[in-house]
């Protein structure tokens, strides 16, 4: 059983100079992981969102970035105690790991490699998501396959092509999507 709790909408504004990434927390088994703790429009924003769930950036284990982009990566330093994954390996202390495609971080939270907007891209699905209401348990995806609901383009994409096959995968895989600068939404056309 697994918790997943939007603590930030992202967004993207004007051209593009105004960025928040979609941060969220996802709870499993004890484990408290952030993903994507990127560009905010407060440098307190996260910490902020945290303690109304009462935690403390110590409380957080686990960090996941969907790719290497600084807006989705600017306050990883918070969480200094925490082990770091993304699309192929784990960082913790002076300890670099193989995990990727397929790792499960914890029973119901598991790494795919998603390439498209980058080739270093990963989707982090998670399993028996039992506090959405609408469908519980439920399977959430958090990746940068999607800006936002509705956005079918990605004008950043480093491969369109790429992009829209791992979109296929994350589709059959999860009932709601978390994109990178957005709320979450409901995979329709399966
Ligand atoms: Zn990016
Ligand atoms: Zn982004």
């Amino acid at each position: 059983m697994s918790k997943v709790t939007i603590l930030l909408e992202g967004y993207v504004r004007g051209d593009g100079e105004t960025v928040q990434a979609t941060v969220t927390l996802v709870q499993d088994n004890g484990h408290n992981i952030i993903v994507d703790p990127g560009m905010t429009h407060d440098p307190r924003a996260i910490t902020d969102a945290l303690s109304k769930h009462d935690l403390r950036p110590d409380g957080i284990d686990t960090i996941f970035i969907t790719h290497h982009h600084p807006d989705h990566t600017r306050y990883m330093g918070l969480f200094q105690g925490a082990r770091l994954y993304d699309y192929a390996s784990m960082y913790a202390s002076d300890k670099w790991l193989d995990s990727g495609d397929g790792y499960a971080i914890t029973s119901d939270v598991k790494i795919m490699h998603t390439p498209g907007h980058t080739s270093e891209d990963a989707t982090l699905i998670i399993t028996n998501v039992t506090n959405i209401p609408e469908k519980s348990p439920c399977t959430v995806a958090i990746c940068h396959l999607w800006w936002c609901e509705d956005k079918d383009d990605d004008p950043t994409a480093e491969n369109m092509e790429q992009l829209r096959e791992s979109r296929k995968k994350v589709i059959a895989a999860a009932d709601y999507i978390i994109p990178g600068h957005g709320g979450m939404f409901a995979v329709k056309d399966k």
